[in-house]
């Protein structure tokens, strides 16, 4: 080998290092697998020993309702005060048992009639009998080869379902809520009539690059109508994930319209760990144990490969006609805003949010007013990801200190572990969804979102800064801190020593 130049030793350290990434993923795939095979073992085992215990105890005492059982399998009775509607382990009572055992049943007496089956589906496994999920090749520019997403779980879908997770995001605990509840009946099914999107974005080439959209359905606004026939074969549940709600006339000239699309997210995981440069397994694992174990085919579903996960989503304004966003020859201004409650809706002074978002709003008026296009695409991410709460942990330890714009970030990273949990690297896919190719001005002086969008190939021409005179004297601590930090500015960046000389207001002004 010492005859071989750089270049080639190079190539070759190359190859050993893809080795020994495929290695990694095949181990984490591996232990899944065996976690899986493991869970069923478990669940075999409780089922069979509720059913030789209740065996036995029928022969013995055929009046008794409870049976003495091993302490760590007990099987209620129902004699026990509980709700019998609540499913209480994978042991089970000893009536009804299905022969399938996959699935376990819950006494029905006490549950309110139709919304909800007999049987809880706990998880599922690629190889189960019944298990034949609707194909999906995420990226193929034909719809129908690359399919519906669907992930409703209602007993005639269950086992046709190729994405994780549940539509609404975050609201789905609220659905839950209202099925529990009998508000809402679980079998039923949304009337599209006339909801079709208000105007027509796309399709553009971006949609059929799995590398260029992995946290958004492109076809999701379209969905009912493009899979009508299958969703009526199917009997399934195939909601839109993006629903333009129409114009309104902003000015008395009625000249001006905007136009809003919402979007809410579907992660192609192979595609988002890719973006993170991470591998699917280690994703899968981190999504499954930080939601409490809430999705087990994040582990079991190797095969399904889409997640709706249960976070917020976005909102696109456009102003001026939504083609000329993906119109090269006309100027684009844009404005991406992760949402600050406090400031955007309440008018807290503590931030730049507010400002910089009506500066945004009113320059992207007046870059469609000139002919070009405006846009404004607000993301819930409130507290910078980290939660509102968080948020008013770090505000009252700064404000109990010495509020200083040295100490800005590290205040948020005692308290919540990191700086910013926004991470931008999901953020650009909008931005092709649109069909967006380049930016003229680009109302931000975050270096993330810069970074983001320009690492995805869409170049930006011009970058804006909020003006001094939107800046509000106590959010000078924060815009400080992100500019000394490597924010965008055409000023003056701060030493550290000037920066601790920034001051907010105290606890007790
Ligand atoms: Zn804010």
């Amino acid at each position: 080998m010492s005859s071989s130049s750089p270049s080639d030793q190079a190539a070759v350290l190359k190859e050993v290092l893809e080795a020994l990434k495929a290695m990694q993923i095949n181990q984490v795939q591996l232990a899944s697998h065996v976690d899986a095979i493991s869970g069923r073992v478990n669940i075999l085992a409780g089922i069979k020993e509720v059913r030789d215990v209740a065996a036995a105890a029928a022969a013995e005492t055929p009046s008794s309702t409870s049976t003495p059982l091993s302490k760590a399998e007990k099987v209620p009775s129902h004699d026990e005060t509980h709700d019998h509607a609540v499913p209480q382990s994978p042991s089970l009572p000893s009536t009804g048992i299905p022969p399938g055992v996959d699935v376990m049943p819950v006494p029905t007496a006490h549950v309110p009639a139709k919304s909800v089956t007999s049987r809880i589906i706990l998880t599922t496994y690629p190889g189960q009998s019944g298990i034949n999920p609707l194909p999906m090749d995420w990226g193929h520019k034909d719809p129908h080869t690359r399919g519906p997403v669907v992930v409703s779980r209602n007993q005639n879908t269950v086992r046709r379902r190729n994405a994780i997770g549940a539509h609404g995001g975050s609201y789905s605990i609220y659905y839950a809520l209202a099925v529990a509840s009998n508000e809402i009946r679980a079998d039923h099914k949304p009337d599209f009539t006339n909801t079709e999107p208000a105007a027509n974005i796309g399709p553009f080439p971006q949609w059929a690059d799995k590398k260029k959209i992995v946290s958004m359905d492109p076809l999701g606004h379209l969905a009912p109508w493009i899979y009508k026939d299958l969703i009526e074969k199917e009997n399934s549940k195939c909601h839109p994930t993006k629903v333009p709600d129409g114009k309104i006339c902003l000015n008395s000239s009625g000249e001006l319209a905007v136009t809003k699309f919402a979007v809410e997210p579907v992660w192609y995981l192979p595609g988002v760990a890719e973006r993170f440069g991470i591998d699917e397994g280690s994703l899968r694992r981190a999504l499954f144990e930080h939601t409490g174990g809430s999705y087990p085919e994040l582990i079991t579903r190797g095969d399904i490969k889409l997640f709706l996960p249960p976070i917020g989503g976005l909102t696109v304004y456009c102003f001026g006609d939504p083609a000329k966003m993906s119109d090269e020859k006309v100027r684009l201004a844009l404005r991406v805003h992760d949402e600050c409650n406090g400031s955007d809706v309440f008018g807290s002074d503590i931030c730049t949010c507010r400002p910089y978002l009506i500066y945004g709003i009113e320059e992207a008026v007046k870059e469609a007013q000139k002919g070009g296009s405006g846009v404004v695409i607000y993301f819930r991410k409130e507290g910078r990801a980290l939660g509102e709460v968080t948020k008013y942990l770090v505000y009252n330890a700064r404000k109990r200190g010495a509020d200083r714009a040295s100490e800005y970030f590290k205040r948020t990273e005692n308290i919540a572990g990191v700086k910013d949990m926004r991470f931008q690297a999901l953020m650009p896919d909008i931005l092709h969804w649109l069909g967006i190719k380049k930016i003229d001005r680009m109302l931000s002086m975050s270096n993330m979102k810069h970074d983001a969008i320009v690492g995805q190939g869409i170049p930006i021409h011009e970058r804006v800064e909020l003006p001094e005179s939107w800046i509000p004297a106590d959010s000078r601590v924060e815009i400080d801190a992100k500019i000394t930090a490597g924010y965008f500015t055409t000023g003056h960046r701060m030493t550290e020593e000037e920066l601790s000389a920034v001051k907010g207001r105290s606890w007790e002004e």
